[in-house]
Protein backbone atom coordinates (compact mmCIF):
# COMPACT_ATOMS: atom_id res chain seq x y z
CA UNK A 1 0.00 0.00 0.00
CA UNK A 2 1.23 3.44 -0.55
CA UNK A 3 1.95 6.49 1.45
CA UNK A 4 -1.80 7.97 1.82
CA UNK A 5 -3.26 5.35 -0.09
CA UNK A 6 -5.81 3.17 2.25
CA UNK A 7 -6.63 0.86 -0.86
CA UNK A 8 -5.39 -1.57 -2.69
CA UNK A 9 -7.76 -1.63 -6.38
CA UNK A 10 -10.57 0.11 -7.67
CA UNK A 11 -13.93 -1.62 -8.28
CA UNK A 12 -15.43 0.30 -10.98
CA UNK A 13 -19.05 -1.45 -11.36
CA UNK A 14 -19.81 2.19 -12.51
CA UNK A 15 -18.11 5.13 -14.05
CA UNK A 16 -19.16 9.12 -14.02
CA UNK A 17 -20.95 11.18 -11.65
CA UNK A 18 -22.45 14.85 -11.01
CA UNK A 19 -21.32 17.39 -8.81
CA UNK A 20 -23.84 17.25 -5.52
CA UNK A 21 -21.67 19.88 -3.10
CA UNK A 22 -18.97 22.37 -3.18
CA UNK A 23 -16.63 19.54 -2.08
CA UNK A 24 -17.07 18.89 -5.52
CA UNK A 25 -15.96 21.81 -7.36
CA UNK A 26 -12.44 20.13 -8.16
CA UNK A 27 -13.39 16.80 -9.06
CA UNK A 28 -10.50 15.00 -10.00
CA UNK A 29 -12.86 11.86 -11.16
CA UNK A 30 -15.04 14.78 -13.65
CA UNK A 31 -11.70 16.04 -14.82
CA UNK A 32 -10.47 12.60 -15.79
CA UNK A 33 -13.23 11.92 -17.74
CA UNK A 34 -12.88 15.78 -19.53
CA UNK A 35 -9.05 14.52 -20.95
CA UNK A 36 -10.03 11.28 -21.53
CA UNK A 37 -12.97 12.03 -23.67
CA UNK A 38 -15.02 9.35 -21.91
CA UNK A 39 -18.78 8.82 -22.46
CA UNK A 40 -19.58 8.99 -18.46
CA UNK A 41 -18.34 12.45 -18.31
CA UNK A 42 -21.75 13.37 -19.67
CA UNK A 43 -23.63 10.58 -17.67
CA UNK A 44 -23.16 7.47 -15.31
CA UNK A 45 -22.40 4.56 -17.11
CA UNK A 46 -22.75 0.70 -15.46
CA UNK A 47 -20.53 -2.03 -16.01
CA UNK A 48 -21.79 -5.22 -15.23
CA UNK A 49 -18.95 -6.82 -16.58
CA UNK A 50 -16.94 -6.04 -13.91
CA UNK A 51 -19.42 -7.32 -10.95
CA UNK A 52 -17.74 -10.11 -10.56
CA UNK A 53 -13.84 -9.35 -10.83
CA UNK A 54 -13.26 -9.69 -6.81
CA UNK A 55 -14.70 -13.20 -6.95
CA UNK A 56 -12.27 -14.28 -9.30
CA UNK A 57 -9.65 -12.84 -6.92
CA UNK A 58 -8.19 -15.24 -4.21
CA UNK A 59 -5.79 -12.95 -2.26
CA UNK A 60 -7.24 -10.64 0.09
CA UNK A 61 -7.38 -7.14 -1.47
CA UNK A 62 -8.77 -3.60 0.19
CA UNK A 63 -11.32 -2.74 -2.54
CA UNK A 64 -12.19 0.51 -3.26
CA UNK A 65 -15.80 0.64 -4.83
CA UNK A 66 -16.85 3.11 -7.66
CA UNK A 67 -13.69 5.24 -6.92
CA UNK A 68 -14.63 6.82 -10.60
CA UNK A 69 -18.54 7.72 -9.29
CA UNK A 70 -20.80 7.76 -6.48
CA UNK A 71 -22.25 4.60 -5.65
CA UNK A 72 -25.34 6.42 -4.27
CA UNK A 73 -25.60 8.07 -7.12
CA UNK A 74 -29.29 8.59 -8.50
CA UNK A 75 -28.63 6.70 -11.62
CA UNK A 76 -27.22 3.56 -10.20
CA UNK A 77 -30.13 1.60 -9.35
CA UNK A 78 -31.16 -0.49 -6.34
CA UNK A 79 -30.87 -3.67 -8.31
CA UNK A 80 -27.66 -3.28 -9.35
CA UNK A 81 -26.26 -2.03 -5.29
CA UNK A 82 -27.91 -5.25 -4.24
CA UNK A 83 -26.17 -7.62 -7.20
CA UNK A 84 -22.40 -5.47 -5.83
CA UNK A 85 -23.78 -6.24 -1.97
CA UNK A 86 -24.18 -9.62 -3.28
CA UNK A 87 -20.60 -10.27 -4.51
CA UNK A 88 -19.14 -8.49 -1.42
CA UNK A 89 -20.82 -11.68 0.69
CA UNK A 90 -19.57 -14.29 -1.55
CA UNK A 91 -16.04 -12.36 -1.38
CA UNK A 92 -15.46 -12.58 2.77
CA UNK A 93 -11.64 -12.64 1.89
CA UNK A 94 -11.74 -9.05 0.55
CA UNK A 95 -12.74 -5.83 2.54
CA UNK A 96 -14.61 -3.51 0.68
CA UNK A 97 -14.93 0.61 1.10
CA UNK A 98 -17.58 2.72 -0.13
CA UNK A 99 -17.52 6.74 0.26
CA UNK A 100 -20.41 9.09 -1.13
CA UNK A 101 -21.33 12.88 -0.69
CA UNK A 102 -25.30 11.58 -0.91
CA UNK A 103 -25.79 10.20 2.61
CA UNK A 104 -29.16 10.20 2.05
CA UNK A 105 -29.60 7.53 0.24
CA UNK A 106 -27.80 5.04 2.50
CA UNK A 107 -31.17 4.40 4.33
CA UNK A 108 -32.17 2.95 1.05
CA UNK A 109 -29.64 0.50 0.80
CA UNK A 110 -30.01 -0.13 4.55
CA UNK A 111 -33.70 -1.33 3.71
CA UNK A 112 -32.90 -3.40 1.12
CA UNK A 113 -31.97 -5.70 4.13
CA UNK A 114 -28.97 -6.65 2.91
CA UNK A 115 -25.80 -6.96 4.95
CA UNK A 116 -21.97 -7.70 4.22
CA UNK A 117 -19.75 -7.95 7.04
CA UNK A 118 -16.67 -6.72 5.43
CA UNK A 119 -18.38 -3.51 3.91
CA UNK A 120 -17.24 -0.46 5.36
CA UNK A 121 -19.66 2.42 4.33
CA UNK A 122 -18.01 5.87 4.16
CA UNK A 123 -19.34 9.53 4.01
CA UNK A 124 -17.37 12.62 2.88
CA UNK A 125 -18.08 15.79 5.13
CA UNK A 126 -16.05 18.61 3.81
CA UNK A 127 -17.34 21.01 7.01
CA UNK A 128 -18.60 21.02 10.39
CA UNK A 129 -22.81 21.49 8.69
CA UNK A 130 -22.03 18.44 6.21
CA UNK A 131 -20.64 16.54 8.55
CA UNK A 132 -23.17 16.90 11.29
CA UNK A 133 -25.86 16.35 8.12
CA UNK A 134 -24.09 12.91 7.50
CA UNK A 135 -23.76 12.09 11.46
CA UNK A 136 -27.59 10.93 11.24
CA UNK A 137 -27.34 8.91 7.68
CA UNK A 138 -24.68 7.18 9.23
CA UNK A 139 -26.44 5.82 12.28
CA UNK A 140 -28.71 3.86 10.61
CA UNK A 141 -25.58 2.39 8.91
CA UNK A 142 -24.14 1.33 11.87
CA UNK A 143 -27.37 0.34 13.49
CA UNK A 144 -27.81 -2.22 10.28
CA UNK A 145 -24.72 -3.57 11.17
CA UNK A 146 -22.34 -2.21 8.79
CA UNK A 147 -18.84 -0.33 9.76
CA UNK A 148 -19.00 2.77 9.07
CA UNK A 149 -16.42 5.94 8.65
CA UNK A 150 -15.90 9.33 7.48
CA UNK A 151 -13.41 11.27 5.01
CA UNK A 152 -12.77 14.61 4.87
CA UNK A 153 -11.31 15.02 2.24
CA UNK A 154 -11.24 17.35 1.10
CA UNK A 155 -11.04 19.64 4.07
CA UNK A 156 -12.43 23.43 3.65
CA UNK A 157 -13.38 24.04 7.13
CA UNK A 158 -12.75 22.96 10.34
CA UNK A 159 -14.62 20.46 12.18
CA UNK A 160 -15.56 19.45 15.60
CA UNK A 161 -15.54 16.16 15.49
CA UNK A 162 -16.26 15.90 18.99
CA UNK A 163 -19.25 18.11 18.94
CA UNK A 164 -21.00 15.28 17.39
CA UNK A 165 -20.89 12.87 20.13
CA UNK A 166 -24.55 13.96 21.55
CA UNK A 167 -26.09 13.18 18.27
CA UNK A 168 -24.28 9.80 18.31
CA UNK A 169 -25.53 6.98 19.74
CA UNK A 170 -22.53 5.16 18.05
CA UNK A 171 -18.59 5.77 17.15
CA UNK A 172 -17.57 5.66 13.54
CA UNK A 173 -14.62 3.10 13.01
CA UNK A 174 -12.20 5.26 11.29
CA UNK A 175 -11.65 9.04 9.83
CA UNK A 176 -9.10 9.85 6.89
CA UNK A 177 -8.81 13.37 6.61
CA UNK A 178 -7.04 15.34 3.44
CA UNK A 179 -6.61 18.05 1.40
CA UNK A 180 -7.38 19.17 -1.93
CA UNK A 181 -4.98 18.53 -4.97
CA UNK A 182 -4.51 19.84 -8.67
CA UNK A 183 -5.59 22.80 -10.46
CA UNK A 184 -7.72 24.88 -8.30
CA UNK A 185 -7.29 23.28 -5.40
CA UNK A 186 -8.24 24.83 -2.10
CA UNK A 187 -5.93 24.83 1.18
CA UNK A 188 -6.56 23.01 4.50
CA UNK A 189 -5.35 24.51 7.66
CA UNK A 190 -3.38 22.16 9.43
CA UNK A 191 -4.62 23.63 12.69
CA UNK A 192 -7.72 22.00 11.37
CA UNK A 193 -6.10 18.48 11.05
CA UNK A 194 -4.82 18.36 14.10
CA UNK A 195 -7.84 19.56 15.68
CA UNK A 196 -9.51 16.57 14.13
CA UNK A 197 -6.27 14.16 15.37
CA UNK A 198 -6.76 15.49 18.57
CA UNK A 199 -10.95 14.75 18.62
CA UNK A 200 -10.17 11.26 17.61
CA UNK A 201 -7.64 10.53 20.18
CA UNK A 202 -10.37 11.48 22.99
CA UNK A 203 -12.58 9.63 21.12
CA UNK A 204 -10.60 6.66 20.40
CA UNK A 205 -11.65 6.84 16.83
CA UNK A 206 -8.33 5.63 14.47
CA UNK A 207 -6.83 8.43 12.41
CA UNK A 208 -5.37 8.42 8.77
CA UNK A 209 -3.94 11.31 7.34
CA UNK A 210 -3.59 11.13 3.76
CA UNK A 211 -2.22 14.22 2.58
CA UNK A 212 -1.61 17.81 2.69
CA UNK A 213 -3.11 18.23 -0.79
CA UNK A 214 -1.54 20.65 -3.36
CA UNK A 215 -2.59 23.98 -2.23
CA UNK A 216 -1.40 23.33 1.60
CA UNK A 217 1.71 21.98 0.56
CA UNK A 218 2.52 25.27 -0.67
CA UNK A 219 1.64 27.27 2.37
CA UNK A 220 3.56 24.80 4.63
CA UNK A 221 6.93 24.73 2.55
CA UNK A 222 7.10 28.64 3.79
CA UNK A 223 6.18 27.30 7.34
CA UNK A 224 8.47 26.44 10.24
CA UNK A 225 7.06 23.41 12.27
CA UNK A 226 7.11 19.47 11.70
CA UNK A 227 3.59 18.74 10.02
CA UNK A 228 3.69 15.08 9.94
CA UNK A 229 1.12 13.10 11.28
CA UNK A 230 -0.02 9.29 11.97
CA UNK A 231 -1.92 6.76 10.01
CA UNK A 232 -3.64 4.20 11.51
CA UNK A 233 -5.59 1.10 9.84
CA UNK A 234 -8.89 0.77 9.87
CA UNK A 235 -9.79 -1.67 12.86
CA UNK A 236 -12.61 -4.24 13.31
CA UNK A 237 -15.51 -3.06 15.16
CA UNK A 238 -14.96 -3.42 18.72
CA UNK A 239 -17.74 -5.82 20.43
CA UNK A 240 -20.91 -3.71 20.65
CA UNK A 241 -19.35 -0.82 19.38
S1 LIG B 1 -19.63 13.00 -5.71
FE1 LIG B 1 -17.42 12.55 -5.90
S2 LIG B 1 -17.19 11.70 -7.97
FE2 LIG B 1 -19.16 12.75 -7.89
S3 LIG B 1 -18.76 14.83 -8.67
FE3 LIG B 1 -18.61 14.87 -6.40
S4 LIG B 1 -16.43 14.58 -5.98
FE4 LIG B 1 -16.80 13.92 -8.09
Amino acid sequence: MSDGKWWDLPWNTATGCDKCSPACDNCWVKRQLHWLKHPAEHKVILHPEKLDLPKKNKKPTRYFVCNRSDWMHPDIPDSFILKMLAVMVECPQHTFFTLTKRPERLEDVVALDASAENLWIGVTAWDQDSFLESCHSLGSVVNAGFHTFFSFEPLLAPIDVVSARSIWNYRPDWIVVGGENGPGARPMEPEWVYKVKLDCEELDIPFWFKQWGTATEKIISKREGNYRLPKALPRQRPEGG
